[in-house]
């Protein structure tokens, strides 16, 4: 039965479909996982022990009635605690949404249910999504299952902490600066930003919404091919969603190939900053990708240099926007209201405690940025270089003629729990080499290229590709992952030491 936890997504699937195993015995062995090892790792804010089981028996049914099975259908995951899921507890990491039951489900979640897809929980993130190591949390840090003393990425530490700790084979992510890419590269798997607007944000609690992307985290490239199909696709209740066939990412990821690709390495991505053995292990993905027959050329990228500082006066700006509707009027927390304050009093009352440092900071930040005498100077000047960034993918996918651009993922591997949590400079710097596709609105994944030989922790390769086509990824992602898997003779995840 434990031997559950270690299959792939398309392995339990076809297994479920067979009639092998059931749906049951699948969500049974992971809930037990979870039981065994959650409490040291904290991916989870909230296990559906009774709704997982009731979607597994469903899935068990419909197999018995002789109904086809879709390809993911019995297979659990754990879903990120930032999309509404309805009668289930949905707190965005936050003491402000503590005790709020949405009344409605949010379009992934909808859409993962009517792909039978059984879900397990909901996983710890950061506060609001505003962080790069989960430590934001109102309820507690995450391990990274490599080593509980380090931090699991964020904020979508708890999905990826669920891959690492084999709790669940599937997750899900929202990624407005790094959230997927960044948790997937320190934790040796495999997470995707698929273009702005190709999953749909209905449901999803908004930090900055014209950067906010959920999408698929898993520990392969197929089956992140596989959720990114469940999940993707024109939503009208989301009015920035695109109205435009799905890129055949599952097709991409059962092909992959290079031969006569052209990647480009972007050359604003390396030196003070990088460690040592993130470095190696890039240029060795750079070297293997030209073995298996890729044309490989530098591109440059000015304006990415900018992208940090633009991308932190831009989600703040939105961010103080978006929060304000946590005023204590309409859900969740409510402090002070003892009949003798004003609404306005409450509401302070209810920010000042509900809301966490960090969210705090940004709110005030945001706020500032968008007041009419500094407008201009900060906001405007930030959506300047958000053009110029666009333009410097254009020009690469375009007369640069690149398939794709590779980089780093992350300047470093995990570091300690509690290094920078009170230093939001170093934080920020997590996401150096993720953040420019946000801004711009592509595509990119990450994926493990193997482990920093200075701390034995996993190193990610970045790849990023034109607005939808984020096939491409799945292309060389597939291409990769088997020619390192074939290299260390299995996957990176199996030298993780056993929790
Ligand atoms: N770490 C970045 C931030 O703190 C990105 C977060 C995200 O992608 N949600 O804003």
């Amino acid at each position: 039965m434990t031997d559950l936890i270690k299959l792939t997504a398309a392995e339990i699937a076809a297994k479920i479909a067979s009639g092998e195993v059931t749906a049951v015995q699948v969500t049974e062995a992971h809930l037990a996982r979870i039981e065994a090892v959650d409490e040291k790792v904290h991916a989870f804010l909230h296990v559906d022990r009774e709704g997982a089981l009731a979607q597994a028996r469903e899935v068990d049914a419909k197999r018995e009635r002789g109904e086809k099975l879709g390809p993911l259908a019995g297979v659990p995951l754990a879903l990120k605690d930032i999309f509404t899921t309805k009668g289930i507890p949905t707190t965005v990491g936050s003491k402000i949404l503590e005790g709020w039951i949405p009344p409605y489900d949010a379009t992934l979640t909808r859409k993962l249910k009517e792909a039978d897809v059984v879900i397990l929980g909901k996983t710890n993130m950061d506060e609001f999504a505003m962080g790069s190591s989960t430590e934001n949390s109102a309820y507690g840090p995450t391990g990274n299952p490599w080593d509980l003393t380090k931090i699991p990425g964020g904020s979508g530490g708890g999905s990826s902490a669920a891959l690492a700790s084999y709790e669940a084979p599937l997750a899900i992510g929202t990624d407005t600066g790094g959230s997927i890419r960044q948790p997937a590269a320190v934790t040796g798997t495999v997470g995707v930003k698929p273009t702005y607007g190709a999953v749909s944000r209905y449901g999803m609690v908004a930090f900055s919404s014209s950067l906010d992307q959920g999408g698929p985290c898993a520990r392969t490239v197929l089956d992140a091919a596989l959720l990114h199909e469940a999940i993707a696709g024109h939503d009208p209740l989301d009015s920035t969603s695109i109205d435009a066939p799905v890129p055949p990412v599952v097709e991409a990821a059962r092909n992959g190939d290079v031969k006569g690709m052209r990647v480009g390495v972007v050359k604003q991505f390396r030196g003070e900053g990088y460690q040592a053995g993130v470095l190696q292990r890039f240029d060795e993905s750079v070297e293997l990708l030209k073995e298996l027959g890729a044309e490989v050329v530098e591109v440059d990228c000015p304006s990415f240099d900018l992208a940090l500082a633009a991308y932190y006066l831009i989600a703040p700006s939105e961010c103080s926007s978006n929060l304000a509707r946590f005023d204590a009027m309409r859900y969740g927390l409510r402090v002070g209201d003892d009949g003798t304050k004003s609404a306005e009093e409450v509401t302070a009352l209810t920010r000042e405690a509900g809301f966490g440092d960090e969210v705090k900071r940004r709110v005030i930040l945001g706020t500032y940025a968008l007041s009419s005498g500094y407008y201009d100077a900060y906001y405007g000047s930030a959506q300047k270089v958000r053009t110029l960034i666009t333009r410097d993918f254009e020009k690469a996918f375009g007369e640069g003629g690149v398939d794709v651009l590779i980089s780093p993922t992350t300047p470093t591997t995990a570091f300690p729990i509690g290094e920078r949590a009170d230093d939001p400079m170093a934080m920020y710097l997590a996401d150096l080499c993720t953040i420019p596709t946000n801004l711009a609105g592509n595509a990119a994944m990450s994926l493990p290229c193997g482990l920093a030989p200075e701390d034995g922790m996993p190193v990610g390769l970045q790849i990023i590709a034109p607005a939808m086509a984020d096939d491409r990824l799945y292309r060389v992602g597939a291409a990769v992952e088997a020619a390192f898997n074939a290299r260390w003779g299995h996957p990176l995840l199996e030298e993780a030491p056993s929790l």
